[in-house]
């Protein structure tokens, strides 16, 4: 029934009516959407009955809130329409800026022509004839099943006469008289015959306008279309009267002003009044040659509010249109500045992640060179520590840990004694079976020597064959009883060197703090004492000291300064 109703709304105006009271009982059965759809029809019909103060609202209502798109747009078109008609033109341009904003979404063709064509219309009526033409080509060239030339061509044509670029015998004006027979138009085909015939009368070809204007006259009269009628009489009236028919032309006249809208003063009917006004005149009747002159005047005047009225609006939103859209370049160039802050920011952000990730490198590379500097020293300390030979404490590092060991006891008045050793008849080792064999000696006596020691003596290669030992805790019997398990250890050592017999000893001095104190030179130089008397009594022995220092053949200080000082370094 809504589409019935939508399909015969100009055509059966009563069928029409009906099918709305219908629609209207049966409200509470309609969808949200047909109650919208129902809506746009009953603004239609107010509009069409000239109650535009009903329309609009029920009309504009739908093109902020309508569900269907295509709706939305449908009652934009026709609310732009009725404001137009009511000659509220600045919401009339409103209307229009808001549906050509919509017209790139709308698909449906009949509505797009619709659209399209109250555009070309309203810019033509303020005298945009450019942009008015504009529309109405786009109308032809969209041709929505197939009505878009009829009604596009007839807004072309008009916007042409207006604009005065048009002659009479344009080809293009029979052609779209004959588009809109074709699609049963005629109400569209006479008006492009008036716009014909107007332009015959302006190129004084007053017999063809005559004749054009009689052709179809009868045919007008019957389309009950009221406006157009009136036109047309007044284009007869006018043309007539320029040809000396006097008679013809007030008759037509007449016709004119009968028949024009109420209160619609369009130039047609000025020139009625003006043909009435003149051949009053010209017959002597000046009271009713001023009564047309007077409704002329008045008719002109208010046809010339109007114009204004028109083209103010227009202007009035056009330059609102234009501010909002300068006002929007504006925002749209501070949002491009604002992103371009937000990329300046994040390239900064990147800038400094950079850095810190360089620097996080740096650190990691110092870092990395620090531990490898600190490894290579410790590696080198503990190279300097050690004897490369035999594994145990080399001389400097045996004074450190001595001189600390024997610290620690004095603090606590422990006993401690210090033990030499030197290998007996060593020199003869090397001379007999060579260095290598040597060197095999003293590895295997400080074997020999290591598994008679506790964890917390030191043990170290003070010189050549010669081997210092401190023992904390020890008193002086204690020491002596352990030096000697440390002799017998030497004689133990597997003799058999490459086949050869290679007997290993040694000689021991002892000497403990109850005796020497507990200064490290003091103990060695007591221990290197007894070790002299050892040798002297004839070697693979333990003496303890005895109190008296033997000056050596060789003086041979255990200890010096300068190893004193790399021991501590
Ligand atoms: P004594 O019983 O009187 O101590 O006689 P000795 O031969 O052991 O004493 P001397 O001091 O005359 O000789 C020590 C020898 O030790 C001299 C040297 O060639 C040798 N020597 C010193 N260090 C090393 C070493 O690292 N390897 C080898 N193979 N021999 C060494
Ligand atoms: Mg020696
Ligand atoms: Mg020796």
């Amino acid at each position: 029934m809504l589409q019935r109703a939508d399909a015969v709304k100009s055509v059966d105006p009563a069928e029409f009516t009906r099918l709305i009271d219908q629609l209207h009982s049966q409200f509470n059965d309609l969808s949200a959407q047909q109650r919208e759809h129902l809506q746009y029809l009953q603004g239609w019909r107010f509009a069409y009955s000239g109650d535009y103060a009903k329309a609009i609202p029920l009309l504009e209502s739908l093109v902020d809130s309508a569900s269907d798109p295509t709706l939305q747009f449908r009652a934009g078109s026709t609310a732009t329409n009725v404001r137009a008609l009511s000659t509220q033109y600045e919401g009339a341009f409103l209307q229009l800026n808001k549906l050509l904003n919509k017209l790139p979404e709308v698909t449906d063709p009949d509505a797009r022509l619709q659209g399209m064509s109250v555009a070309a219309d309203l810019y033509t009526l303020v005298g945009e004839y450019d942009l008015g033409i504009h529309y109405a080509q786009l109308v032809v060239k969209e041709n929505a099943r197939g009505r878009g030339v009829c009604r596009g061509e007839q807004i072309r044509l008009d916007a042409l006469c207006k604009s005065k670029r048009i002659k009479a015998d344009d080809p293009s004006l029979p052609a779209a008289i004959n588009a809109c027979l074709q699609q049963g138009e005629s109400l569209a085909a006479n008006a492009i015959r008036t716009t014909q015939a107007r332009l015959f009368l302006r190129e004084h070809r007053l017999d063809d306008a005559i004749s054009l204007l009689e052709r179809h006259y009868s045919e007008v009269e019957q389309s009950r279309y009221p406006r157009g009628i009136s036109e047309w009489e007044s284009l007869m009236a006018q043309a007539y009267q320029q040809r000396g028919a006097g008679v013809n032309a007030q008759r037509m006249a007449s016709r004119a002003v009968e028949h024009a809208v109420k209160d619609q003063f369009t130039p047609p009917l000025i020139g009625a009044y003006r043909v009435l006004y003149e051949e009053a005149e010209k017959h002597g009747d000046i009271t009713s040659a001023i009564a047309y002159l007077k409704k002329s005047a008045a008719a002109d005047k208010a046809y010339l509010d109007d114009v204004t009225a028109r083209q103010l609006a227009y202007e009035r939103v056009k330059s609102n249109t234009l501010s909002t859209k300068s006002q929007l370049e504006a925002l749209n160039q501070e949002n491009k500045l604002l992103q371009l802050q937000g990329q300046l920011d994040s390239k900064a952000a990147e800038t400094s992640r950079l850095y810190i990730a360089l620097l996080m490198l740096v650190v990691v590379f110092i870092a990395l060179w620090a531990y490898r500097t600190k490894r290579s020293q410790l590696h080198f300390m503990k190279l300097s520590q050690v004897d490369s030979l035999t594994g145990i404490s080399n001389r400097p590092r045996f004074i450190q840990l001595a001189e600390a060991v024997l610290e620690t006891a004095r603090k606590s008045q422990q006993q401690a004694s210090v033990v030499l050793c030197d290998l007996d008849h060593f020199k003869s080792i090397n001379d007999r079976f060579g260095h290598a064999a040597g060197d095999h000696v003293l590895r295997q006596a400080v074997i020999a020597c290591q598994s008679h020691l506790r964890v917390s003596d030191i043990f170290g290669r003070v010189g050549g064959e010669e081997f210092g030992i401190v023992l904390p805790g020890c008193g002086l019997e204690d020491a002596k009883q352990r030096a000697e398990r440390l002799r017998v250890a030497l004689n133990e050592i597997d003799p058999t060197y490459q086949g050869e017999r290679c007997q290993v000893s040694g000689s021991f001095g002892v000497t403990s703090t109850e005796v020497s104190g507990y200064e490290l030179r003091q103990l060695l130089a007591h221990a290197d004492a007894a070790l002299y008397r050892a040798k002297a009594a004839g070697r693979d022995r333990v003496l303890p000291y005895d109190g008296k220092i033997v000056p050596q053949e060789q003086p041979d200080p255990p200890i010096d300064d300068e190893l004193r000082n790399l021991g501590h370094a």
